[in-house]
């Protein structure tokens, strides 16, 4: 059964977990900064209940018979892909933040594939437990989080060379009916907020470090959980403005946290990998093609939507919209973010079973990671356009507050105004500095991996030597 916004706010009543933030100790349903999150999670169910998104938002699961929600299925086919990337842009047009379910439903993708590998290898019973438990998740219509970054120490190291073990999730102890699991996660995206957290290792592990090849779920608020959450100046500014000021006053930023495990008890039923080292880099790189596409590719392309449509506003508010270089600028914002939107599409329509007779499918590797690339470098010039056409106010305009301000408030109308008035004007740019002088550029940059690891893969997947045929064909070389 679907969901609908407040029945997962009420769903969320439920669960008590221990939250920090700015150094004090905080409610998730009571925080001015944790309920973006639940906010947004709550967008995101009322958006799979309304007819118009239906097809992006819900798909029938082959696995309950049921309406279920996108994020929770497991795609099976070249359109299942093309969704999926819909839903991320989608999500990131109306939210303007994080779809905080993304990696969760990435990572189940990535964890059907390679549990029905390993049963076929090697004869273990993950597959059906983890159909089991996306069972479970797809009935309760259950928002999962998902947990890949270890916080990974001295990146000059393996995780069993570490000073302190504990900078990778790893097994502690094997229990007959569980296991016991040490660490912590980093940037955790909207974990807060999440029915369910679904962890996978952060890379691929070698012979020796069995206990860092571990996956699982975990609920919200397990015993032994604690979640440290990001403090930013907008985290502060939320605290003491009228949120209706802020840039994206509903859904705020992303919101992120630590997320530790001090020996978490994990029952069998929930682990999914338990020493399977061989399977890791797949299992990652499974992951990390999914993501790609929708993370890197689709999400941001929403985003940039916004900031498109804001620098539009913004040189009409001025009155230059029609300057030649300003069409440029917005020109070639479309340009950048319209070639992710086509990798990212290309990615989904060029995908392929994976493994081979599992009826799974995933994106394709070099058009996942060329948008991830495309995105993140594009972003910063995207948010350049938007500081150039925003003028200088996008960082040094006062309060809106100040309107009120009997003292102030006809200085700044006047002061402000130029073809619109000052309000839309304020307005508008605190939407451009929210993008332009916040969080996102870093952000956009890191999420789905850092590009040096895009890069890496797509040097290593481009076929050099058929490309070397070609041009030694061209020149008359020898072959
Ligand atoms: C906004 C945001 C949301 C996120 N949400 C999630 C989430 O929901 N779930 C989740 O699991 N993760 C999430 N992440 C984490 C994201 O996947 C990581 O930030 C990313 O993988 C980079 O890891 P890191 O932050 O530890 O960077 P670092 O590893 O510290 O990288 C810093 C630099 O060091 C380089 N580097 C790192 N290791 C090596 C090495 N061994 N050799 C050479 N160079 C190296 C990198 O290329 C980079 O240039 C999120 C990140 C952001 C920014």
């Amino acid at each position: 059964m679907l969901m609908s916004g407040e029945q997962y706010i009420e769903s969320m009543k439920k669960y008590d977990p221990r939250i920090f933030l700015g150094g004090k100790q905080v409610k998730l349903l009571e925080n001015p900064t944790t309920m973006t999150v639940v906010k947004a999670n709550a967008t995101v169910y009322d958006l799979a209940l309304k007819p118009e998104y239906e097809a992006v938002m819900t798909v029938q699961s082959p696995f309950t018979g049921e309406k279920v929600s996108r994020n929770l299925h497991i795609a099976m086919s070249n359109a299942d892909l093309e969704k999926r990337a819909e839903m991320a842009l989608l999500t990131s047009q109306v939210l303007g933040t994080c779809n905080y379910r993304c990696v969760g439903a990435d990572i189940l993708n990535a964890l059907a594939g390679i549990t029905w590998e390993m049963d076929r290898d090697l004869g273990t019973g993950y597959h059906k437990r983890f159909i089991e438990h996306l069972k479970y998740l797809q009935q309760n219509d259950l928002a999962c989080s998902g947990a890949v970054t270890d916080p990974k120490g001295d990146r000059s190291k393996r995780p069993a060379q570490q000073e302190d073990p504990d900078v990778y999730v790893h097994v502690k102890e094997k229990r007959a009916d569980g296991i016991v699991v040490r660490g912590a996660k980093v940037s955790q995206s909207g974990a807060i907020g999440a029915h369910e957290t679904i962890v996978i290792p952060t890379m691929g592990m070698k012979a020796g470090e069995e206990d860092f090849a571990v996956a699982f779920a975990v609920p919200n608020g397990a015993e032994g959980i604690t979640y440290i959450c990001q403090y930013t100046p907008f985290t502060a500014e939320r605290e003491l403005n009228d949120p209706r000021y802020l840039g994206n006053p509903q859904y705020g930023q992303r919101e992120t946290c630590i997320m530790v495990f001090d020996d978490v008890f994990v029952p069998w039923e929930r682990v999914f990998m338990c020493g399977e080292t061989r399977y890791c880099g797949k299992l990652i790189a499974r992951f990390a093609k999914t993501h790609r596409m929708n993370c890197g590719g689709a999400c941001k392309v929403g985003f940039a939507d916004i900031i498109i449509g804001a620098t539009q506003l913004m040189a009409e508010y001025s009155g230059v919209q029609k300057a030649p270089h300003i069409v440029d600028k917005i020109t070639d914002m479309i340009r950048i973010s319209e070639t992710a939107r086509a990798c990212s599409i290309a990615a989904a329509l060029k995908g392929r079973e994976e493994p081979e007779g599992s009826g799974f499918y995933q994106p394709d590797d070099v058009f996942g990671n060329a948008a991830k690339l495309t995105v993140a470098e594009g972003f910063w010039d995207i948010m350049k356009w938007a500081g150039d056409i925003g003028g200088g106010m996008a960082v040094t305009m006062p309060s809106e507050k100040e309107l009120e301000n009997p003292e102030t408030g006809d200085y700044v109308r006047k002061f402000m105004k130029a073809s619109a008035p000052a309000e839309l004007r304020l307005r508008m740019a605190k939407v451009i500095q929210n993008w332009c002088a916040g969080l996102h550029g870093a952000g956009t940059w890191h999420g789905a991996g850092s590009p040096m690891a895009q890069k890496m893969a797509l040097y290593n997947l481009a076929n050099l030597e058929e490309k070397k045929a070609l041009a030694k064909k061209i020149a008359g070389l020898p072959e």
